[in-house]
């Protein structure tokens, strides 16, 4: 590893977890020593059609940001996509990290991430860039009496890692949507935790609707939020308009949009939440 936290990752083992989610096993240099911490994202790489691996930038000894302005001066059609994921656990004896990707769409609609995911195969190269410490956010267990942690199915590596996290006597209430019965996940975790699975059916307004609906625990709450960025800013809402939470005591995060990709700019909307998130990222005053 260098400066910047660009490494090539080989899969190692691929396992359909359930229906729509795929656990990707990866070796690579730099997991020997990996730090971790729960909800741990990073960007991976995906190499372009009929390249084996993702073709990087050669400005690895600088520092981040001339990486990025170089990895952005690559020709179109060899840079390679680049999309956020979370890691879902680091195994320090073997030195392997593991990815849980959720299969949405249909080969036409899936983007180029999610095809990699659903025909990936041992030997399979990828690029991974961080994770970085900078952009840990612990959750503020000593400020709250109980946790709220909801999501769709891309939340579902973050929450799992979350709530293994927990040390035991916290109070958490999980609201999940996936895609049905099927889709369902089990956590081990020494936390007081409840789970609530939504199942989408096609809708979606589901996972606000759920979480509407919910009774909450008597306590000042922290929540979590992620997951598709509408669904996200619906629930954020209820949350401080219906519930009267301190926009303090909520840690959102949309992690993907319905129309699109990852590559399309950032709207309006997202942009004026980015600054929220900041904002938002600063103790609540209680
Ligand atoms: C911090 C962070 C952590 C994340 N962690 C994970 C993770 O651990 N596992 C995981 O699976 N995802 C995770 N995601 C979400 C993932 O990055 C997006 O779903 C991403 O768009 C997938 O890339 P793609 O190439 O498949 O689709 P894109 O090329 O980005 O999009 C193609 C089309 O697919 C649609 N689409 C994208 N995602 C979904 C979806 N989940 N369901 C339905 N339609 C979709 C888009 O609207 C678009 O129309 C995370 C996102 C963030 C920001």
């Amino acid at each position: 590893m260098t400066a910047v936290p660009v490494a090539l990752i080989e899969v190692t083992d691929v396992r359909r977890t359930t229906p729509h989610m795929v656990r990707v096993t990866f070796a690579g240099a730099g997991l020997d020593d990996f730090p971790t911490w729960p909800d741990q994202q990073l960007k991976l790489l995906f190499p372009r059609p009929g390249r084996r691996a993702p073709r990087l930038p050669d400005a690895a000894d600088g520092d981040a940001m001339s990486w990025y302005q170089a990895f952005l001066a690559l020709p179109d059609d060899e840079r390679p996509w680049m999309r956020s994921y979370t890691v879902r656990s680091y195994d320090p004896d073997r030195h392997r990290i593991t990815v849980d990707f959720v299969l949405h769409g249909t080969p036409a609609t899936a983007g180029p991430a999610t095809r990699w995911a659903a025909s990936a195969t041992v030997g399979d190269l990828l690029a991974r860039y961080g994770p970085a410490a900078e952009y840990a956010q612990p959750l503020p267990l000593d400020r709250a009496d109980w946790l709220l942690l909801a999501g769709d199915a891309t939340a579902l590596p973050a929450i799992g890692s979350l709530v293994e996290a927990l040390p035991a006597g916290t109070r958490a209430l999980a609201c999940v949507e996936v895609a049905g019965p099927a889709d369902e996940q089990r956590f081990t975790t020494r936390a007081e935790l409840t789970v609530r699975w939504v199942h989408a059916d096609g809708r979606h307004d589901a996972l606000p609707a759920a979480v509407r609906a919910l009774t909450f625990p008597p306590g000042q709450v922290f929540a979590w939020l992620a997951g598709e960025a509408g669904a996200v800013r619906a629930l954020r809402r209820h949350l401080v308009d219906e519930r009267g939470i301190d926009k303090g005591r909520i840690d959102f995060s949309g992690y993907w949009r319905r129309t699109l990709t990852q590559d399309d700019a950032p709207t309006e909307e997202d942009l004026a939440e980015a600054q929220e998130r900041l904002a938002a990222a600063r103790p609540p005053q209680d």
